[in-house]
C-alpha cells in the first residue's frame, strides 16, 4: 500500500474541507467560493442559470405579453405604433435569450448574453416609458420598468454582481437615451419605479446568490466527506489484509486468497505450489540480540520472500511469528523448488549475524498439486508444513519437497 499517496490525498481533502468550512462560517455577508472550487462553481452556476432561464422563459414571455397588451390599449393612438416598435424589442430580447439558452455549449457565455440582453431590456423599457402621455399609460410603463427590474434580478438567473451591473448600466443607458430622444425625463416617477424596485430586487438577488453559494459549498463538503469515508474504508480493508511489521499479506488475506486461487486453478486444471518458510533457531536470535533486532531480521527475510513473489498472481504472506508462506499459482514442484532455493540462498547471503559466527538461515517446505474436488487447500498446506518439518529435522537451512 502506498501510504504516502493516502496521506497526500487525505491532506488535500482535509485542507479543502477546512477552506469550505471557513468560508461558510465567515460568510455572513459574502459567501466566498474557495479557489479549488471556483471553476466548478462558475460552470455549474452558468449551466443552471441557462437551463433555468429556458424553463422560465415562457413565464417571462407571458408577463411581457400581459403588460404589453395593457399598455397598448391605454396608449394614445398617435403614440401606439412608435411605442410598440420600441417596446417590441424587449420581446425580441426575451425570445433571443430563450433561443440562445438552447445551445448548451454556449451556456458558458450566459452571463454575457443574458447580461447584455437584460441591460438592453431595461434601457428600452425606460425609453419606452418616455412615450406615455396619459397618466395611466405613464403608470403602466413604469410598472413595466419595475417588472423588468424584478425579472432581471430574480428570474433571469444571473449572479448578484452580474445582475447589478447589467441592471444599472441598462438604467443609465435608458436615462441617457430618453434625454437624448425626448429631452425630458420624469425623474420623480423614475426614482420611485426604477431606483426603488432596483434596491429591493438587489436584496432578493443577493439573498438568492448567497444561498446558492452556501448550498454549493455544503454539497461540496458532503461529497468530500463521502470521498474521505470511502478512502478510509479502502485503507481499513487494505490494512486488515496486511501484516503491520513486514507489509506482507496476513493470514486472513492468505486464507481468503488461497480458496480463490484453488477454485480458479481447479477450473483451469493448473497446478498450485506452496512454499512454507521458517527462520532457523529464531528463538536463539531473539534471546541473543533482543526483540527489536528480531523484528528487523523478520523484515529483511520478508523482503527477500516478497522479492521472490515475482509473478502477478504470487502471494507472499506472514502466517505468524517467523513463519511465512509463498503461494505460486501455476507453478509445479520443480519451479517452486527453484524459487525456494533462491530464497534460501538470498537470506543466507544477506549475512545477518547469529551467535557462534553463524548467519541467519531459513528452512523451506515445498508442496505442489493440481487442485481437484477431492483435495482441499488445507491438505496442500499441511503437506508443505510436513516438508518444512523434514527440512528442520535434516539440520535446517535447506529445502524439502513433500512426498508421500
Ligand atoms: P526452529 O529452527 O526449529 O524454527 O527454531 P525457532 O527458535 O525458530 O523456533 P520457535 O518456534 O521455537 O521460536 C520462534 C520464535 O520466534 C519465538 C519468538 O521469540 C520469535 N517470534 C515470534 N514472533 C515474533 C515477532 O513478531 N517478533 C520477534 N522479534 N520474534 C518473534
Ligand atoms: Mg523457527
Ligand atoms: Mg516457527
Amino acid at each position: 500500500m502506498d501510504v504516502r499517496r493516502h496521506s497526500r490525498s487525505e491532506d488535500r481533502m482535509a485542507s479543502q474541507l477546512a477552506a469550505i468550512n471557513t468560508n461558510l462560517e465567515d460568510g455572513r455577508f459574502w459567501v466566498r467560493i474557495p479557489d479549488h472550487l471556483k471553476a466548478a462553481y462558475r460552470w455549474r452556476q452558468r449551466n443552471e442559470a441557462a437551463q433555468g432561464f429556458r424553463a422560465r422563459s415562457l413565464f417571462i414571455a407571458g408577463i411581457y405579453v400581459f403588460l404589453s397588451a395593457g399598455i397598448y390599449q391605454l396608449m394614445p393612438e398617435a403614440e401606439r405604433l412608435e411605442w410598440l416598435s420600441l417596446y417590441g424589442w424587449v420581446g425580441a430580447i426575451i425570445l433571443m435569450l430563450a433561443l440562445l439558452t438552447t445551445v448548451s455549449r454556449w451556456h458558458h457565455w450566459f452571463p454575457v448574453y443574458a447580461g447584455v440582453g437584460s441591460a438592453g431590456a431595461i434601457a428600452i423599457s425606460i425609453m419606452a416609458s418616455g412615450l406615455a402621455e396619459s397618466a395611466v399609460a405613464n403608470q403602466l410603463t413604469h410598472a413595466a420598468i419595475m417588472y423588468a427590474v424584478f425579472i432581471i434580478y430574480a428570474l433571469v438567473g444571473l449572479s448578484f454582481l452580474t445582475a447589478t451591473l447589467a441592471a444599472w448600466c441598462g438604467g443609465l443607458i435608458g436615462i441617457l437615451g430618453t434625454l437624448a430622444a425626448y429631452g425630458v425625463l420624469h425623474w420623480e416617477v423614475l426614482l420611485r419605479s426604477y431606483v426603488g424596485s432596483s434596491l429591493i430586487a438587489m436584496m432578493i438577488a443577493y439573498t438568492l446568490d448567497m444561498s446558492h453559494r452556501r448550498n454549493f459549498l455544503q454539497a461540496a463538503a458532503l461529497s468530500l466527506n463521502v470521498e474521505r469515508t470511502a478512502e478510509y474504508a479502502s485503507q481499513m480493508t487494505e490494512l486488515s489484509f496486511r501484516d503491520p511489521l513486514t507489509g506482507l499479506s496476513n493470514r486472513r488475506h492468505f486464507e481468503q486468497s488461497i480458496n480463490l486461487i484453488w477454485q480458479r486453478n481447479q477450473r483451469d486444471q493448473r497446478p498450485v505450489a506452496l512454499i512454507m518458510i521458517d527462520i532457523d533457531h529464531f528463538k536463539i536470535f531473539n534471546d541473543t540480540y533482543g526483540h527489536g533486532e528480531g523484528d528487523q531480521c523478520l523484515k529483511q527475510v520478508a523482503a527477500v520472500i516478497d522479492n521472490a513473489a515475482g509473478r502477478p498472481g504470487d502471494l507472499a504472506a506472514r502466517l505468524g511469528g517467523e513463519e511465512f508462506l509463498l503461494v505460486l499459482p501455476d507453478a509445479d514442484t520443480e519451479g517452486a523448488v527453484k524459487v525456494a532455493e533462491s530464497i534460501r540462498q538470498s537470506v543466507w547471503s544477506i549475512g545477518i549475524p547469529m551467535p557462534d559466527d553463524e548467519v541467519v538461515t531459513v528452512s523451506l517446505g515445498v508442496a505442489a498439486a493440481t487442485p481437484s474436488h477431492r483435495m482441499e487447500p488445507t491438505t496442500l498446506i499441511n503437506q508443505a508444513d510436513e516438508a518444512l518439518y523434514q527440512a528442520k529435522r535434516n539440520n535446517r537451512n535447506q529445502t524439502q519437497v513433500f512426498s508421500v
